[in-house]
């Protein structure tokens, strides 16, 4: 009790003496006076554009038309069921209220609200009081009540209060004033509340296009997910945002990315029942759910450390299929509005997309690594047994050489074509594992090279003769003298100019003459041309002639044995060297491959010449 008085005095005690003043200028002029006054305020402050406003004008204003202690406004919600109380001036007492949100069959605002009739009250004597509001006036010293509706022609925005300390204090005439007051007030606020909302929506689109943006570039799922979550809480300022998918089987809500407030409250894969809660519910109809008190939702989970009190769940849909939903909570009633299902939902839509492409994505991903590793596989094998070929080969042609260089043997006409159809042959596979070798180093990248001076006449002495000319064959060559070092790997391109010169013979079934020339290309590079008499190539066969398993088929290549690797890896092993490769023909002439080399530095020169001296 003795609180209260204290309180009562500090109210009386606030007044200032101009305050004083005003209320007996008030009390002097009378009614007509007030509607002066009241047409002065209000032409003053028209086009009040948000509830703020509109509540300052009440704060700086309304006092000079009703003196009050303490005015409090409940302002309804769109469903006609709540009002939300804001009290002038704010005083910490009143804030000290445990909640600022009533149902309309709650307090002196709510009776005002539901009669949408004026009253003039004790405190003390009416049905009407209750103690959440009305105790707290109470408690200031609070005696006379004031109440008036807020109306706009027939729809009802909320109620007005005025309480004063003076016990009997409120006339009808303050009733008339306060009336004038409360229609004026609600026809601002409808006006600052559409005004509100219109640039809320209009904000809102730009919102939107800017996380869309975001996550249109997105392709991985978990990634795709987070971003999402935590771009919608963050971009509209929401209490805590969480994306759930479903289970592949449709029973289960899975959570996958989660952002704000309640973060740490449930885990990251934590699992819902479809049959559950509010967000099965929208994961098995499709359809959005909006609830502004969740205490009053059947289908809400109480959690034991959760507060939420507002929730907003939208499905995210694909091909018209539920796959996830969306859902929005905060601690506040009613803290969503039809505005932010609208931005959801356009955000599902949006979010289904992206899930989309990041799935497909996947799919593709997942397909590939299998592909590769198949790859790799084939890739080792292929290498293993090209490697373990060679070896036994190479013994065969040796022994085969050797018995067909013996006198003996030369002598016996059959015994002589036979092995030289053995080596021959060997030779075939000998190549064969040798490109295979190449191919699978150059694709897993293991092919390595070993720089050093090559001399291009005994390169090309090399590679020649490893190439068998019958003896309708011709073959020529010339090295210009400022062309006759290069810095290369010697193996290589002798592998390179052993594949263009038996070409050059292979695809000349008629004989001919093969040629190599190594010649300046200009002051950085040399050039070195292969050219025979054969077959020739098609122009528009040209481009292929380099990719690898391509082979020309014409009558003419039908008899010629090859696996069209040989070219490929040429390109490659040239390309290595920072040279290029191509073909110049004509078909029934013959054709030339050339290939072009860097120059060799004089300085690399001076300094590996010494390294050989040395040696
Ligand atoms: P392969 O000779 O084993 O088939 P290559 O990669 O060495 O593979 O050659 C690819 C194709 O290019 C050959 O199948 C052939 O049709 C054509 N080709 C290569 N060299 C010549 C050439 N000197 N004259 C005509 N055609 C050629």
């Amino acid at each position: 009790m003795k609180n209260t008085v204290e309180r009562k005095k500090g109210i009386q005690r606030s007044k200032t003496i101009a305050e004083m003043a005003e209320e007996s200028v008030i009390q002097k002029h009378g009614i007509l006076r007030r509607l002066n006054l009241f047409y002065e305020i209000t032409s003053r402050v028209d086009g009040a554009e948000s509830y703020n406003n509109v509540l300052d004008v009440l704060n700086s204003e309304a006092k000079r038309l009703i003196s009050y202690d303490v005015c409090v406004i409940g302002l309804l919600n769109d469903a006609k069921s709540h009002y939300i109380i804001h009290t002038i001036p704010a005083l910490s007492e009143i804030s000290d209220l445990t909640r600022n949100y009533f149902s309309i069959d709650e307090g002196v605002l709510g009776w005002v609200i539901k009669h949408q009739a004026s009253l003039i009250e004790d405190i003390n004597s009416g049905p009407v009081f209750s103690e959440p509001i009305e105790g707290k006036l109470r408690d200031l010293g609070i005696t006379s009540l004031l109440g008036v509706p807020m109306k706009t022609g027939k729809e009802i925005v909320g109620s007005l209060i005025f309480g004063s300390s003076k016990p009997a204090f409120y006339t009808e005439e303050d009733a008339t004033i306060a009336n004038f007051l409360g229609l004026y007030l609600a026809t601002s606020l409808k006006y600052a509340s559409s005004f509100q909302k219109e640039r809320k929506r209009l904000s809102q689109i730009e919102l939107i296009n800017a996380v869309t943006r975001q996550l249109s570039s997105m392709l991985q799922l978990d990634d795709l997910l987070r971003v999402a979550a935590c771009a919608i809480q963050r971009t509209f300022n929401y209490f805590d945002v969480t994306v759930l998918l479903l289970s592949e089987d449709k029973t289960e809500l899975i959570l996958e990315a989660h952002s704000g407030n309640f973060a740490d409250f449930l885990p990251h894969g934590y699992k819902q029942n479809v049959d559950k809660g509010i967000i099965g519910w929208v994961a098995t109809h499709g359809e959005k759910v909006l609830s502004n008190d969740v205490s009053q939702d059947p289908r809400y989970i109480v959690y034991e450390y959760h507060n939420t009190k507002s929730e907003l769940t939208v499905p995210i849909k694909l091909d018209n299929e539920v796959v996830g939903v969306l859902n929005v909570e905060d601690t506040k009633l009613h803290a969503f509005d039809e505005i932010d299902a609208m931005v959801l939902e356009t955000l599902c839509d949006q979010l289904g997309i992206a899930i989309n492409n990041a799935k497909l994505y996947d799919e593709l991903r997942q397909a590939n690594m299998k592909l590769t590793e198949l790859d790799k596989m084939k890739s080792e094998f292929l290498g293993m047994v090209s490697h373990d070929f060679r070896s036994p080969l190479s013994s065969i042609m040796l022994a085969a050489r050797s018995l067909l260089k013996n006198k003996d043997i030369q002598n016996i006409q059959r015994a002589k074509e036979y092995l030289q159809l053995v080596v021959d042959q060997a030779n075939r596979l000998n190549k064969l594992a040798e490109d295979t070798l190449s191919i699978t180093k150059i694709e897993s990248g293991q092919l390595s090279y070993y720089f050093k001076i090559v001399n291009i006449d005994r390169l090309i002495q090399d590679a020649v003769s490893m190439v068998r000319f019958s003896s309708k064959h011709k073959f020529e060559y010339r090295v210009e003298p400022n062309a006759l070092f290069i810095m290369g790997d010697q193996a290589k391109l002798r592998q390179t100019l052993q594949n263009l010169v038996s070409n050059a013979v292979k695809y000349s079934p008629s004989g001919g003459k093969t040629s190599i020339l190594c010649e300046e290309h200009s002051s950085t590079e040399i050039v070195i041309s292969v050219s025979d008499e054969g077959i020739g190539i098609s122009p528009d066969k040209v481009d292929k002639l380099f990719k690898k398993f391509s082979r020309i088929d014409t009558d003419q290549t039908k008899e010629i044995k090859g696996a069209g690797l040989g070219l490929w890896i040429c390109r490659e092993i040239i390309q290595a060297h920072g040279g290029r490769i191509w073909v110049e023909s004509e078909p029934g002439k013959g054709s030339t491959f050339k290939f072009t080399l860097k120059k060799m530095h004089h300085s690399e020169g001076e300094i590996t010449f010494s390294h050989q001296h040395d040696a």
